[in-house]
């Protein structure tokens, strides 16, 4: 598999390239028509993503509009959750449809009509063949198929018998509407595809009004055409479909829309596919669509993934032609750039080791300034309690530092963040344990704000939060939900699961500074040193304050895959 291809300049793909001729020449009219098609059958993921802001984008770019349309032709998988949960995620994303919202079910009656001209014109056929029998006569690569013994059924007869299945009359699986193509072409999609099926199930959207329903392939093209896409772009798998799809709309001689395929978004320690990612919420690998840990929209948002940063990933990703391997790192760093900018400062600590200051007075508190963003200074400051007992981070001391070990160390002298240089002069220890359960330390009062006078410098700054301010939060620490670089690889069934990460979260309970009481579900913030965190909008609340880290600050990963190692931090 190839690393990351990057387009370094997204205006030079081959769509637009095509879209811009096509526009010069009115070809295909005068005003660009794209669509996103979802199948209502899951949420969806980053991949739908890409597809999402190419067709929304041109639109946008080229004056012309996106439409948004459901194809919703498969009762049994498809749900009105799904639908909704689009909805919401392509409006999140930042795409607006206007009044270009469809349905493929909207169009059954015309996909009904369609199908009775192609019978009237002897191109299609109603067939008793069983499910597996029309797979037998269906051949293989190698091998060309055979024809139904049904093929030669008259124009009445068919008419009349798919009338029948519309009607209920016939049970499911023993009676489908063929396309009478060429059970010889080397190309399996033109050997007589199914065009129509008996299911007896109610659809989301039109009820009980139909038993029969069109195959993806017959709706899909038409669907396009009846809303007058000029561009219908799709991902590569749907090449050998197009054969199939101009079959259809020439020997219907309805409008042709251009399908252009591209490759899909593949991402490194991600799967990508709806039914897998079904698998992992029905199996309750995960707590659902929108865990944190998914690749879906809806897990990104919860993750505390902004949509500036999701459609940033998708133009710098480009369009290929080929098939190829995202690293995810990729989306990482996106996500950090776009939050650096944006996100506010506040302190917080996820392991705490208590600190007190044996020379302040313990009736004292004070209130700091602090920086609210340093990228941007219009953010301005925000007030933090400071007193006599703080927490820093456990990783911020040493009991035994090296030289080189620019934090707290018995002796040594370290800058808190917008406070004082504090110097450790104590360690508390449990007598059996050992384990190092307080510092006592001294703090200088010519030092508040950060700067000595007498010009004395410390290589380290730590955050802390205080103790009598602090308040207390659940903080979630996300890895990769799979350990496994390439986790779809083996094409074994479900083996993917067999990759899945067992350390892909720890649950923290840290200290926050108090600034952080209001924040509203959904907010993101940049917990300093620590990673960009996000309240969670689903557990968070008045009760309990909870937090999912979407990235820490730097790609620890990196680092650890070039000294060759396999584990985390
Ligand atoms: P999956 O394979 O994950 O089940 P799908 O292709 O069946 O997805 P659809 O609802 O049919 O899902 O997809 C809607 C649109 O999104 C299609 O045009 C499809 O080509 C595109 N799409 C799906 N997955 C990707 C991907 N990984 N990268 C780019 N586009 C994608
Ligand atoms: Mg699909």
């Amino acid at each position: 598999m190839s690393q990351t291809e990057q387009t370094p300049l997204s205006s030079s793909h081959f769509i637009r390239q095509i879209v811009e001729e096509d526009l010069e020449t009115k070809v295909l009219g005068e005003r660009l028509i794209t669509r996103f098609p979802p199948e209502p059958n899951g949420y969806l993921h980053i991949g739908h993503a890409k597809s999402i802001c190419l067709n929304f984008g041109l639109a946008k770019e080229y004056g012309g509009v996106c439409h948004l349309r459901f194809d919703d032709t498969n009762p049994i998988k498809e749900e009105a959750e799904y639908v909704e949960s689009i909805l919401e995620d392509v409006r999140w994303l930042g795409w607006d449809w206007g009044e270009h919202l469809y349905y493929a079910s909207d169009y059954f009656d015309t996909l009904f009509a369609y199908a009775e001209k192609l019978i009237q014109d002897g191109k299609a056929y109603v067939c008793d063949l069983r499910p597996e029998e029309i797979r037998e006569y269906r051949g293989t690569l190698t091998q060309p198929g055979k024809d139904s013994p049904f093929k030669n059924r008259s124009r009445e007869e068919n008419l009349a018998l798919f009338g029948e299945m519309r009607a209920g009359k016939i049970e499911e699986g023993a009676r489908v509407l063929r396309a009478r193509i060429d059970m010889a072409s080397p190309n399996l999609n033109l050997r007589d595809p199914i065009m129509y099926r008996i299911l007896k199930k109610p659809h989301h959207r039109t009820g009980d009004k139909w038993c029969i329903y069109p195959m993806y392939d017959f709706a899909h093209g038409q669907s396009d055409s009846i809303e007058g896409i000029t561009h219908s772009i799709c991902t590569l798998e749907f090449e050998d479909h197009r054969p199939l799809y101009d079959w259809y709309l020439e020997n219907l001689g309805i409008h042709h829309p251009k399908q252009i395929e591209f490759a899909r978004l593949n991402l490194t320690y991600t799967v990508m596919s709806k039914r897998k990612l079904l698998e992992l919420v029905e199996k309750e690998l995960v707590s659902g669509w929108d865990d944190p840990r998914m690749p879906t929209l809806s897990g990104l948002r919860r993750r505390g993934y902004t949509p500036e940063a999701i459609r940033e990933f998708c133009d710098r990703i480009g369009v290929a032609k080929r098939n190829n391997m995202i690293e995810v790192s990729l989306l990482e760093h996106c996500l950090r750039e776009d939050l650096n900018k944006r996100a506010p400062r506040v302190m917080a600590v996820l392991r705490p080791l208590r600190v007190v200051l044996i020379n302040y007075p313990e009736d004292t508190e004070e209130a700091l300034d602090g920086i609210n963003n340093p990228e941007d200074p219009s953010a301005g400051t925000r007030k933090v309690p400071f007193s006599r007992v703080l927490y820093i981070e456990r990783d911020d001391f040493l009991e035994e530092a090296p030289r080189k070990f620019f934090r707290l160390a018995p002796g040594r002298e370290v800058r808190l963040r917008y406070g004082y240089y504090i110097t450790c002069v104590e360690v508390v220890k449990d007598e059996e344990s050992g384990e190092v359960l307080e510092l006592r330390c001294t703090y200088d009062p010519a030092t508040r704000g950060g700067n000595s006078p007498d010009g004395r410098k410390v290589k380290g700054t730590i955050h802390w939060v205080s103790a009598k301010h602090a308040l207390e939060a659940e903080a979630r620490l996300y890895d990769r939900l799979f350990i496994s670089e390439f986790p779809e690889k083996s094409a074994e069934d479900s083996s993917f699961i067999d990759n899945l990460n067992p350390q892909s979260v720890e649950t923290v309970s840290c200290f926050v500074e108090p600034s952080l009481a209001e924040a509203e579900a959904g907010s993101i913030f940049q917990f300093e040193r620590l990673g960009y965190f996000c309240v969670d909008s689903v557990d968070s609340g008045k009760e309990k304050l909870v937090f999912n880290r979407a990235v820490p600050l730097r790609d620890s990963w990196k680092k650890i895959e070039k000294q060759g190692g396999g584990g985390k931090k």
